[in-house]
C-alpha cells in the first residue's frame, strides 16, 4: 500500500504496564490477557488517513529489555513522538515515570527538537486504582506533557492518544518543511543579490 508520509513513534515504561497490549490493540483491535513478554516484535505498523493523506505510523516497542533498563541510543533514534506508559493499578510504575523521562532526556533533547511526548495511564478498566486520574494529570502538567488514560483491554482511549500524537508529529513535519522552504527562499534571494551586485560591478566598470 502506498502512503504519503511517515511518522515514527516509540513507547516506553516499566515492564508489564501494557505497552505491547496498547500497540496490539491499536493495530489489530485485539487484546491478549496473557503476558506477551517475548513477542519479539520490534515495531508495530499501521496506515491511517489524516486530512486526506495516508500516514504510515511505525511505533517501536521494547522487546522486554526495559526490564533490565537496557534501552540503547538506537532505540531513541529518529523518534518523532514518545509515549510513556504506567499502570494506574500499580503505584511503582507511576513513580518510575521520572526514571523513564530522565532516560529519554539522556538520549534526546525533547524540548529543543520539539518531540511531542505524552503520558499514558493504562489499565483503567481495573477498579482498584493506586494512582488517581488527578495525580496523573498533575504529574504530566508539571512535566509539560499531555496526559491520557487508556485500557488496552477494552480499547478505551487507545486510538485517541496515538492519533493525538501523530497529529502533533505531522504539525512538526509541516513546520520543518516550511522552515526549510524559507531557508531555500533566503538562499535563493542571497544568490540573486550576489548576482545583481556582480552585474552592477561589471556594468560600472563598462
Ligand atoms: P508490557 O510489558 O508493557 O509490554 O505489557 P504487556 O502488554 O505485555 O501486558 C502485561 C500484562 O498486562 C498482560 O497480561 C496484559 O494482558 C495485561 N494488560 C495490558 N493492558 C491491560 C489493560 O488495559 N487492562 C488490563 N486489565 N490488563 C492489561
Ligand atoms: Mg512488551
Amino acid at each position: 500500500m502506498n502512503y504519503d508520509k511517515k511518522c515514527q513513534l516509540l513507547i516506553i515504561g516499566d515492564s508489564t504496564v501494557g505497552k505491547t497490549s496498547i500497540l496490539t490493540r491499536y493495530t489489530t483491535r485485539e487484546f491478549n490477557q496473557n503476558y506477551l513478554a517475548t513477542v519479539g516484535l520490534d515495531f508495530f505498523k499501521k496506515d491511517e488517513v489524516f486530512n486526506g493523506e495516508t500516514i504510515r505510523i511505525k511505533i517501536w516497542d521494547t522487546a522486554g529489555q526495559e526490564r533490565y533498563k537496557a534501552l540503547t541510543q538506537g532505540y531513541f533514534r529518529n523518534a518523532e513522538g514518545i509515549m510513556i506508559v504506567f499502570d494506574v493499578s500499580n503505584l511503582d510504575t507511576f513513580e518510575n515515570l521520572k526514571y523513564w523521562i530522565e532516560s529519554i532526556k539522556t538520549h534526546i533533547n525533547i524540548e529543543k527538537d520539539h518531540i511531542p511526548t505524552i503520558i499514558i495511564g493504562n489499565k483503567v478498566d481495573i477498579f482498584e486504582r493506586e494512582v488517581a486520574k488527578e495525580d496523573g494529570e498533575k504529574f504530566a502538567k508539571e512535566q509539560n506533557f499531555e496526559y491520557f488514560e487508556t485500557s488496552a483491554k477494552s480499547g478505551k482511549g487507545v486510538d485517541e492518544c496515538i492519533q493525538f500524537l501523530v497529529r502533533k508529529v505531522l504539525k512538526n513535519q509541516k513546520r520543518e518543511e516550511s522552515d526549510l522552504d524559507s531557508i531555500k527562499i533566503e538562499e535563493e534571494e542571497a544568490k540573486n543579490n550576489k548576482k545583481g551586485k556582480k552585474k552592477d560591478k561589471c556594468c560600472n566598470k563598462d
